[in-house]
């Protein structure tokens, strides 16, 4: 191994700068407050541009990581973003949410003797400071191919597929239910974890690309499948989701106080109740709370009753 080489593996990870746990345990601004660009470059440089890079096979869509590493590491971050969204239309979406521990970082070389390199942030790093510079670049797109495409549904799984078909040259409309697009990612995904404001932007992306995108379009009610084709859609991709929720069937289930996790997230993050009474949605609150579960739904219906606890 060169020197070069082990010194890179002996680097230690740049921490990502967050609130301190008493802060944020009262609020529900993002928790981690994102690298700087020194942090970023200073990260990048840990990489070692494997030429067999397990961190790529790792990524379910195949990004080239360490390509838009090595972009971030030179200070080219318009091409880093440009290079991420070949294959990824959400980046800062994903760069907060996706699990990379099991995933690109989980596989990352460097992670075999010390720290991976930590991918996702860098990929976070990227994308917000595309939408903060504001220069508005935009991926290009192969000529149209006069082919309409209907998605019905507006979480990742939707958005994903609305991205990948606009550059490819198809015309897209997204239909969703709700009245705000994004899914489990409006819904579901606490604001601390995920801002909504960063959804909107994705979503924004997608529309500068030329998706359409029309909310309060129940498919199946307010539109079937049948006139969706008669309007001359050639294609209909259904990405509904997994949206309702399971109950266990215990006695007491339907008592005032017992909400599913679905129902509790959805009114504190969809429909904002952490700011109840400023808004209209209420949500219970209490000193004492059971979760049920352990996983990761349960774990973010936790960290929202802790910060909706009552002080006093
Ligand atoms: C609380 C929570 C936290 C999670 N955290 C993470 C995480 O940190 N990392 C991670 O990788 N995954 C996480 N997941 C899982 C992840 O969110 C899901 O795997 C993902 O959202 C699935 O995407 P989707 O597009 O298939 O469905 P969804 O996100 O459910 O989106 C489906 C969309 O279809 C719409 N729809 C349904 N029926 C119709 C219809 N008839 N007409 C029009 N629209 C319709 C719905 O309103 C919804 O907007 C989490 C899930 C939950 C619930
Ligand atoms: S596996 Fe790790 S060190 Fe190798 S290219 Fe990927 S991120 Fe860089």
């Amino acid at each position: 191994m060169t020197e070069k080489k082990e010194k890179k593996e002996q680097a230690h990870r740049v921490a990502m700068p967050e609130q301190k746990p008493e802060i944020r345990k009262r609020n529900f601004d993002e928790v981690p407050t994102g690298y700087t660009v020194a942090m970023a470059q200073e990260e990048a440089a840990r990489c070692l541009q494997c030429k067999k890079p397990g961190c790529v096979e790792g990524c379910p869509v195949g990004v080239d990581i360490p390509g838009f590493i090595n972009l971030i590491a030179k200070g080219d971050f318009t091409g880093a973003i440009r290079h991420i969204w070949g294959k990824n239309a959400l980046p800062a979406v994903c760069g907060r949410v996706c699990p990379q521990e099991i995933q690109c970082e989980g596989r990352c070389i460097v992670g075999k003797r010390g720290e991976p390199v930590a991918i996702g942030n860098l990929e976070r790093f990227v994308a917000d400071w595309e939408r903060e510079s504001g220069t508005g670049a935009l991926p290009p797109k192969a000529e149209p191919t006069g082919k309409k495409v209907a998605v019905v549904g507006s979480g990742p799984s939707g958005l994903t597929v609305a991205g990948d078909l606009i550059q490819k040259g198809h015309s897209v409309t997204v239909l969703e239910a709700f009245h705000k697009p994004g899914g489990v990612l409006v819904y579901g995904i606490p604001e601390f974890r995920l801002p909504k404001a960063i959804v909107a932007q994705e979503v924004h992306f997608l529309e500068r690309l030329g998706v359409n995108v029309e909310v309060n379009s129940v498919v199946g009610r307010t539109v079937s499948l049948d006139e969706l084709f008669a309007e001359g859609y050639e294609a209909v991709y259904l990405g509904v989701g997994a949206g309702l929720p399971r109950f266990m069937n215990l006695p007491g289930e339907n008592l005032i106080g017992i909400l599913s996790a679905n129902e509790y997230l959805t009114r504190a993050n969809l429909m904002k109740a952490y700011r109840y009474p400023e808004v209209d949605t209420p949500i219970p609150k209490g000193k004492n709370v059971v979760v049920l579960g352990a996983g990761n739904v349960a774990m973010d219906a936790a960290r929202t009753a802790m910060r909706l606890a009552p002080t006093a």
